[in-house]
Parts: structure tokens; sequence; C-alpha cells
């Protein structure tokens, strides 16, 4: 039997497990920093990052952020792969059928999302309807997706645990891999907060954007020089009575070059809003979110993130807000009370990425430690990533299915 480790039960790591646990000649240990919770509850384990106005975003907890995600599935990066010699093609077109992804029905589109779609075609903007890996069945439209969804109806990585451990996958969790064991240029295992050591002929890291680069580093690997986020603002104003929060967010979308804005609430407007209305509550907020592909210019060091907006980021995020913000009054938002968040980023990823810190096998320069999360991405794709995330990591999966 071969032993292989995975470090990290989120959205990669659960996807490799999902795909190489079909092999049954392989042994696989799962190894989690967070507990198992209930999707519903996520929203207990986001571990935000603040610093210099800039907000990341992620969650430790089994499944990782695809918990929180709000379900969004588009392809990117695929062009951008294939010159790394990678296609990821028969992977997607894989999750489409295992996820279901597709766009909403009618039914589930929201008031102000619609508002804000022939708004958005007024002025010549076409607003697209996003492909989602949501069950409209059983989807209430709370707008909780990024809560964690109270009614089972997103697809989330918990979905590939399942599989993984009806498969003989083993879980560990709350225990925390603190560095690897290599000798001769060869992973053989992790050391845990627990101080104890588990011993492997394979390793994938799929810690997530944040944290895989530092485990990297622990080995002499120069991961982290990189580090891209997609941030994002959400702008928005006074509209009386919109309940936008109760619709499902981020239901379309307009695809501007290096800019997408897509209806979005955010909560953070609030005390803005009510310096021109101060009895607003959060049902009177009307709003889109700007996100944008930013440089490579991030680090994640061994005891340090860094990780700002520079001149380029901020001229393109602020195209995007004076195209939200015409939208916004064109669809009846009073036109003084709109402003804007701080900005965010919740794609943690281009950390230790492919062509540079792992091969288009993702395997990295210490034999058999391979890295399966958001850092492989090579650039910011500004779009959702997480279609490509689990498209690589199944692709790893098959392939050490295959090699094992
Ligand atoms: C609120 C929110 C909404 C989002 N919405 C979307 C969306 O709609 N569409 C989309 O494409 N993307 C979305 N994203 C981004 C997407 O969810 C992430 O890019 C993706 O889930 C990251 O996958 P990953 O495998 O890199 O990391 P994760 O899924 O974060 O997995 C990393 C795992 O490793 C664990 N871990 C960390 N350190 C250690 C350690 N030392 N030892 C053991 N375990 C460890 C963590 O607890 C976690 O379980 C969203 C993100 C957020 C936060």
């Amino acid at each position: 039997m071969t032993e292989v480790l995975i470090v990290g039960a989120g959205t990669g790591g659960l996807s490799v497990a999902r795909q190489l646990s079909k092999n049954p000649d392989v042994n696989i240990t799962i190894v989690e920093k967070g507990v198992l919770s209930d999707a519903s509850q996520a929203y207990n384990y986001y571990d935000v990052w603040d610093k210099n106005e800039m907000e990341l975003i992620k969650t430790d907890v089994v499944g990782g952020s695809s918990l929180v995600m709000a379900g969004n599935l588009v392809p990117s990066l695929v062009d951008e792969l294939k010159e790394y010699g990678i296609d990821i093609t028969p992977q997607l077109k894989q999750l489409r059928e295992e996820l279901q992804i597709d766009t909403m029905p009618k039914t589930h589109e929201g008031k102000i999302t619609r508002l804000l779609h022939d708004a958005s075609s007024r002025l010549g903007l076409e607003m697209q309807d996003m492909p989602k890996a949501i069950n409209p069945s059983k989807c209430k439209q709370c707008g909780k997706c990024a809560w964690g969804c109270p009614h089972g109806a997103k697809w989330s990585s918990l979905e590939d645990l399942k599989v993984a451990q009806k498969n003989g996958a083993k879980l560990i969790t709350d225990e925390e891999v603190t560095g690897l064991i290599v000798e001769d240029n060869k992973i053989r295992g992790i050391k845990t907060d627990k101080a104890k050591q588990y011993h492997a002929d394979v390793v994938v890291l799929a810690a997530g954007g944040m944290k895989t680069p530092k485990l990297l580093r622990t080995v002499g690997i120069k991961a982290g020089e990189t580090f891209s986020v997609d941030p994002f603002i959400t702008v928005g104003g006074y509209y009386k009575g919109a309940m936008q929060d109760h619709e499902i967010q981020m239901n379309k979308y307009i695809k501007l070059p290096y800019i997408v804005i897509s209806p979005h609430t955010s909560q953070f407007l609030l005390p803005k809003i009510r310096k021109t209305h101060p009895d607003a509550t959060v049902d009177d907020i009307i709003s889109l979110m700007i996100k944008i592909p930013d440089n490579l210019k991030g680090h994640v060091y061994q005891n340090e993130v860094v990780k700002g907006i520079d001149f380029e980021d901020a001229a393109l995020l602020a195209r995007g807000a004076a195209i939200a913000g015409s939208i916004l009054t064109e669809a009846g938002a009073d036109i003084e009370s709109i402003s804007s968040t701080h900005v965010r980023g919740a794609h943690l990823i281009a950390s230790a990425r492919i062509g540079e810190i792992v091969d288009s096998n993702l395997e990295t320069e210490i034999e058999n430690l391979y890295v399966a999360d958001g850092s492989v991405l090579p650039e910011a794709p500004g779009l959702p990533p997480i279609y490509t995330i689990l498209a690589l990591s199944r692709r790893l999966g098959q392939y050490l299915a295959d090699k094992l």
C-alpha cells in the first residue's frame, strides 16, 4: 500500500482525495487544522487577515472556503494553463456534471438583481446569469451563501469528503501541520502541533494560498514571493426596502476587461449610508461588488503576510466603482448615499505558482511533495477560481491514482 498524506481538508485537498481514493492500493490520511462542522455553521470559522485597510478572508474548517463561497462556478485561466501543458477541460466537464453547475431559474431571480440588470441594460451593459452550484429546489433564497448554506442547497467540498471516506480515506481534524519531514530531497512525512509525526510516501499540501507557502518555506522552497487575492469592493447606496440581502448573492454579473461587477450586499456600507439616511437598515442597501485581477506583488513569508493594492489596482477599482455608481443611480439608489467598502480579498492564490514552485503535475522540487490548492494558480483570474482549483486538484488526484 502507498501512504498518502493530504494537508488541509479544504477545496483542493478534498478534491484530490475524492479522485485518488478510487485507487484501492492507496491509503489516504487527511490532516486538517479545523473541526468538522455543519455547513450552516461555517460562519463561525472565518479567519480574517486585516492590515492597512485590506482584509483577506478564508475559513479554517473541514471543507475550507468552499463552505462559504457564493456558489459561483466559472471556468478561469483555462487557456493560460494550456501554456504550461495543462488541459483541464476534461475535469471541468466532469465537475459540471457532478456539481450540476447551471444558472438559477427565473423563479430565483431577486427583485433588486432584476432592477440592476435592467438598469445595466439601459446603460448598454450586459449583465449575464452566473453559473452556480446551487440546487434550486432546496434554495430558499435567504442570501446566506457566505454564512454557510442553512438549507443544504449549495454544493461544498463536504460532498468530496463523503466519497473519499466511503472509499476508505481517513480524516484527522483539529490538528495543524507545522512542518515537513524531508530526507535526501524526498518527502517522508509531516509534523503537527500535537507533537506528532506522520510518515508517508507522498504528501499533498492543500492548506490554502496563505498557509501552503509557509509550509514550503520550512523546507527551503521559496514559495510566497508572489501572492494575489482578486481584490474587491462593494459600492452601494440607499434604496428603501430593497431587501437585497435576502436575494441570492452574485446571481448575475457584468464582465468588462479586467473588471467584474455583480449584485452583492455588504453590511459594511450601512454606517456610511446612515450619514445621509440615519434610519437606514441592512434591508435598505442596494449594492454591487467590483472585483479585479491584481498583480502578483503580495508576499507570504514565514511570519508575515504582505498585501496591499498598487496604483493600477486602485485605478481599476475606481473605474469599476464609477460604473457601479452609474448603474445604482439608474436603478433608483439615492446618489448622495453612494459609498464604498474597504478593499477585501477572498481568492488567496498564486503563492506557489505552476511553472515556478510546482511543475505541470503540481510536484515541487522535493520528490513526491505536491501542492493542490489556490496557491498553484499562475496568476489572478479576476473571476471565481474555485472551479479551476477543483479541476486542477481532480487532475492531480487522477495523476497520482495512475502513478501509484
Ligand atoms: C466568502 C467567500 C466567498 C467565496 N465565493 C466564491 C465563489 O462563489 N466562487 C469561487 O470560485 N470562489 C469563491 N471564493 C474563493 C474560494 O472559496 C477559494 O478560492 C477556494 O475555496 C480556496 O480553496 P483552497 O483549497 O485553496 O483553500 P481552502 O478551501 O481554504 O482549504 C484550505 C484548508 O486547509 C486547512 N489548513 C490551513 N492550514 C492548515 C495546516 N497548517 N494544517 C492542516 N490544515 C490546514 C484549512 O482549515 C482549510 O480547510 C470565496 C471565498 C470566500 C472566503
